[in-house]
């Protein structure tokens, strides 16, 4: 091997290594050809006396809502937490730190259009995202067409790329005992650039 070659040779190794340690998504992404991520976001948030119950951007009417620093969205928290997931970008608490004040009490939508920059910034579209609110009271159903839709505007997708479920606990666990809420999601993206 020649002087040049070797040295190629060297500089791709330590570049190999760079990327073993900061592996650029979309890199990973664009070698396997299929340019799809998959992200998992969860939240759980405690339901206490005197809170506003606030999914997706949505008002609720209930006696009880989510202790936490921010609005305490559980809806929201996940799927932030599924989008920068998908991307490999850290996680919530990583962009908006609960020490910070700038938070309090902020709403969580700010959270979905930050995730949704951080996302094009880095090259990706999201696909689709699919939600599981777990809660015991109240009934979600007639609220959810519009966090369909408010999640989908701070996402800037259509209503038809976001899905919103909801279920109970069946009376068991902390959910169940209507002390708790939570929420799962997983989200699909795209590397469009
Ligand atoms: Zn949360």
């Amino acid at each position: 091997m020649s002087v040049k070659g070797s040295e190629r040779m060297k500089n791709r190794r330590s570049t190999a290594r760079a990327n073993l340690q900061f592996p650029n998504p979309r890199l990973i992404t664009h070698d396997s050809r299929l340019p799809f991520r998959v992200g998992f976001g969860n939240d759980v948030h405690r339901l206490v006396a005197g809170r506003k119950l606030i999914l997706g951007g949505v008002r609720i009417p209930f006696d009880k809502g989510p202790q936490g620093h921010s609005d305490g969205d559980a809806l929201a928290h996940a799927l932030t937490d599924a989008l920068l997931g998908a991307a490999a970008l850290g996680d919530i608490g990583a962009h908006f730190p609960d020490s910070s004040p700038r938070w309090r009490n902020a709403s969580s939508l700010l959270f979905l259009r930050h995730a949704r920059q951080l996302l094009q910034k880095s090259g990706f579209t999201i696909v689709n995202v699919d939600a599981t609110i777990s809660l015991e009271h109240p009934k979600l159903a007639p609220h959810i067409p519009r966090m369909r839709k408010k999640v989908a505007a701070a996402l800037g997708i259509k209503t038809a790329q976001v899905s919103v479920k909801a279920k109970t606990g069946e009376g068991l666990d902390a959910v169940g005992r209507g002390e708790a809420i939570r929420a799962d999601v997983v989200a699909l993206i795209v590397a469009t650039s």
